[in-house]
This record gives structure tokens, sequence and C-alpha cells, in this order.
């Protein structure tokens, strides 16, 4: 927070043009540190997505029996993020934070004017580029796909190994699993000196952004900001607890006072995985879920079910377009909750995640990257709020499979 502001200060004071003594220009001194900054996250994307899926798939194991639990946990999943999407879809279109006054905010709030084709280019877009999609899916060279970044087939041959991984014997299991669990704790680590340079980020984009356009950057962020809170709020606060009710038939409000300290947890640290502990703690002893269903749904869901990433993925990708003044066509918004479904599941539960993942829907809809810069200087407000929906959904996930396992004990 104090990055931001002192960011816009430092905007106002040097606007675009002003020079200081020894020539120096400030605004691409800015320009220079936020493009560090942006260039640092990227340089994470791919072996921690990589390291993220395969170890969380290889490491839930395939013992026999699994099998059914596997499928209620799968739907609870799936169903919930789509909805969380549908609902982020419908408010953006709503609100519509990138348009103001009928103008596209995105020079305005420091982006590049985008190449006059892009808008033709992207509208191009239809359903059945989801079939081109899934084709793309399958990647013809894995190594190509993460050299160039694309996400999509990384993410569906990292499954597969991982998948792969959990049939292998025993110490070929090891191996791999053991490599690729340390791959990903060591990119978490790096992700998390990256993260602890945002201030210096932060500060750099948006005194870039001040720089260029004075506060007239502000309003339309605010409104995102705005959006996305709004949408979580209505997905945590209405959807998730009347499923809780009439798909679990537990009561919402009994199930949210056992989590509130884990809520808040997750909310301060921003990252599922660390909250994780507690969560199982909570959800074991507290809300009397057995261990068998706790220990099967919560770690997976830790990394793989993310409502609040994947509804915050769709509202942001939907306003970087409206900010580049990219009218999305129905087709065109089926990819972008289809991809969006697929980079929640990608995301590693760890602060700033989702905000890497947004690459993913940026690329297959054809938008610049550049667009990440936007939506950058709220993110860690944004991330709280999605970290706790996340938690709260894996929680109500796995009171929901344990009741329908026929399970009595649970928040009695
Ligand atoms: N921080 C989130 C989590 O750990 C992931 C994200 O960045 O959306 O659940």
């Amino acid at each position: 927070m104090a990055a931001l502001v002192l960011g816009v200060g430092a905007g106002l004071l040097w606007p675009e043009g002003s020079r200081l003594p020894a020539g120096i220009h400030p605004y691409a001194v800015f320009d220079f540190v936020g493009t560090l900054f942006l260039r640092a996250l990227k340089m994470v994307i791919v072996p921690l997505l990589a390291g993220s899926i395969i170890s969380g798939v290889a490491g839930v194991g395939a013992s026999r029996g699994l099998g059914r639990l596997f499928s209620k946990t799968f739907a609870w999943y799936v169903t919930t993020s789509l909805v969380a999407i549908v609902v982020g879809l419908l408010l953006v279109n709503l609100i519509q934070p990138g348009i103001s006054g009928g103008q596209a905010v995105g020079t305005r709030m420091g982006l590049a004017e985008a190449a006059p084709d892009l808008a033709a280019k992207i509208e191009g877009h239809g359903a059945g580029d989801i079939v081109m999609i899934l084709q793309r899916m399958i990647p013809s060279n894995p190594v190509e796909a993460a050299a160039k970044g694309q996400m999509l087939p990384l993410i569906f041959f990292c499954l597969l190994l991982g998948i792969a991984i959990t049939g292998l014997p025993e110490r070929q299991k090891a191996a791999q699993l053991g490599f690729w669990e340390s791959l990903f704790a060591a990119m978490m680590r790096i992700t998390g000196w990256v993260i602890a340079t945002a201030p210096i980020g932060i500060f750099g984009l948006m005194a870039k952004t001040t720089a260029g356009s004075g506060f007239a950057a502000f309003a339309p962020l605010a409104r995102y900001g705005l959006t996305v809170l709004a949408a979580l709020l209505f997905h945590a606060a209405v959807v998730l607890p009347l499923l809780l009710r009439f798909a679990g038939r537990v009561s919402p409000l009994r199930h949210a006072r056992v989590m509130a300290p884990v809520l808040l947890t997750a909310f301060s640290t921003r990252s599922s995985s660390a909250t994780l502990p507690l969560t199982m703690e909570t959800i074991e002893n507290r809300a009397g879920v057995s261990n068998r269903v706790t220990s099967f749904v919560l770690p997976l869901g830790a990394t793989v079910n993310m409502d609040g990433t994947a509804l915050y993925e769709c509202v942001a990708a939907m306003f970087i377009a409206q900010a580049y003044g990219v009218q999305l066509s129905f087709g065109a918004q089926l990819v972008v909750v289809f991809t969006a479904l697929l980079a929640s599941i990608g995301a590693a539960g760890i602060p700033a995640a989702g905000l890497v993942m947004i690459s993913v829907i940026l690329e297959a809809v054809g938008l610049p990257l550049e667009g990440l810069a936007l939506i950058l200087a709220i993110d860690p407000v944004l991330d709280m709020c999605r970290t706790a929906v996340n938690v709260w959904s894996d929680s109500c996930g796995a009171v929901f499979v344990a009741r329908s396992e026929g399970e009595t004990e649970i928040l009695t």
C-alpha cells in the first residue's frame, strides 16, 4: 500500500517528459523498474506450474476405492469453480470497469496503444476456438510448449505425467515425486523472492501510470477491484452456502463459525497451501469430517480447487480486454470461461499465483501480456480475498463429500 501511494506521488511529481539533473528521465526509471518486475513474474510461470501440478497430482496417490471419492470431489471442484466464473462474467459485463464514458480505459492507464488489428484478430475468436484449444491442448512437443509459454498444453502434459507417476513401482515413483516436489519447493522460494520485490515493482508501475496519465487512471482500477470483490462476496456468501445447505444438508452458518480462524489465516497469508495444515486440522477436529475424506479432498483442493482465483481470472481478463477496447464475442467469452477454469486449476496455492496465471487466458484469447500491468497495483488486496474464498470452497467441498459418503458426525 505504501509503495502504491509513493508511486502515485512520484508519478504526479514527475510527469512523463520531466527531467532530473544529469539527464535522468524519471519516467524511464519507473518503466525500467516496473518492467523488471513483470519479467521476473513471467520467469517463474513455467517451472512453478509444472512443479505444482505434477507433485500435486502424483502426491495424491492412486489407491483403490478412491475412484468414487475422486468423482465426487472433482464434481464439486468443477461445478463450484464454473459457477464462480459465471458470477464474475455476469458482473464484469454488467459493470464494465474497463470502459468509462464509452471509451476504453487502457491508454489512460498507461497501456501502449494496441496494435490496430488486435480487435479484429480477437473478435474473430468464437466457440469454434474451443475445439481448436482442445486440439492444441495435446502438445506435439511438451518441451516446445514449455519454451513457448503455451500454458494449456503444458498443464495437460503435467496432469498426465502426474497421473502416470502414481502408477509407477515404488522406487521410481519416489524418485519422480521427490524431484517434482523439490522443484516445486524451490520455485515457491523464488516466487517468494519475486513477490518480496513487489513493493518496488508496484512503485514503478504506479509511478509510470500516474506520470503518464495523472489521476485519471484510478477510477477504472477502483471499479475493477470493486467488481472482483462484489462477485467474490456473492459467490462466498450466497452460492456456496446455498450449495452447502441444499446439497450438503449442513448449516452454512455453523460451518462458517468453525472456519473463521482458517479464513482469516488464508486472508493474511494469501496462500491456500500455507493455510492447508490449519484447514485440515479444523475440518477434521472441529467440523468432524473423517480423516479419509479430509486427507483426500483438502490437499488436492488447495492446488486444484480455487473458486476465488477462477472468478478473478475471468474478471481480470475481461477487464483487460475492455481496457484495450476489444469487445469479446460470446464465443470468445466461452474461451475465457474455459481457460479461467484451467488457469485456476494450474495456479499454485501461493501468493500472487493467480496473477501469474492470467497470462494463460490472455494468451488463449490473443490479448497482449502487457495488459497485466493494469491490474498489478491492487492485486495483493484481491489476492487476500480470493485466497479466503478458495479455502472456503475447499472446506465446503470436504463437508459436502463427507456428507455424501454418509458421515453423520459433521458439525454436530
Ligand atoms: N493466492 C491464491 C491461493 O493461494 C492463489 C492466487 O493467487 O489466486 O489460493
